[in-house]
């Protein structure tokens, strides 16, 4: 991703705390509160510029929505779409996903939505893709027993990955596709990276996986 300094990014979210909670680990375990409704939780990790999460928000309040982002200048673009757009169920969260474990209480989560992290291609960088088993020991801390993991990607590789590295860890996947767009799933909600990666005709690949109860 294209980085721009934004230095007035700080000022916005801190201006924005009612979207962006200042220590977010105060609500583990009590995120139903700070959303002021018993839902399920939906959490997208990697969330970039925030269209995905704002639209799943905004079309399905019955579920609580949060989403989290390493980069500043990043998430801000989705706290403005939030702050323009407000919705009672969204929360966007400045954080590194390493340390979900601090932000939710276990069997808290869901759904899990990875979509278009980075593919880290080289082998000697794969502990560092989200999908790696060292990723997946932190998101089933957090994750109740029927809960699952949605992923999008527009690489293969990551993709190919992926399905192993879930699969041997315990998921089982379901409505696996290699061409997403061209498969007539219904309810597709695109992100910033899938319609650049749309647009140019590309394959995205999906997949679902829960673990067995
Ligand atoms: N999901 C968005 C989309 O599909 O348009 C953004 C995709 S972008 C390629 C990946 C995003 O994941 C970047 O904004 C990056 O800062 C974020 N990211 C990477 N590693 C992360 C981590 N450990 N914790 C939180 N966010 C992370």
């Amino acid at each position: 991703m294209r980085l721009r300094h934004k230095p007035w990014a700080e000022d916005y979210i801190n201006e924005n705390r009612h979207i962006v909670p200042e220590q977010p680990e105060r609500w583990q375990g009590r995120w139903s509160e700070r959303f002021e409704q018993r839902a399920p939780l939906h959490v997208e990790i990697g969330t970039g510029k925030g269209r995905f999460v704002n639209e799943l928000a905004a079309s399905n309040p019955e579920i609580n929505v949060i989403g989290i982002e390493l980069m500043e200048s990043v998430l801000v673009t989705g706290v403005q779409r939030a702050a323009d757009a407000p919705k009672k169920n969204l929360q966007l969260l400045q954080a590194d996903v390493k340390d979900i474990g601090d932000f939710f209480a276990p069997g808290e989560i869901d759904r899990l939505y990875i979509n278009f992290t980075d593919p880290w291609p080289k082998k000697r960088h794969a502990k560092r893709r989200l999908t790696h088993e060292g990723f997946l020991n932190r998101y089933v801390e957090v994750m109740n027993r029927g809960a699952e993991i949605h992923m999008k990607t527009d690489n293969q590789g990551l993709f190919e990955y992926s399905l192993s590295s879930l699969t041997s860890f315990g998921f089982y996947l379901r409505d696996v596709s290699l061409d997403l767009h061209r498969s007539g799933w219904q309810g597709n909600i695109m992100t910033e990276y899938e319609e650049k990666f749309f647009e140019k005709g590309m394959p995205i690949y999906r997949l679902e996986a829960a673990l067995h109860q």
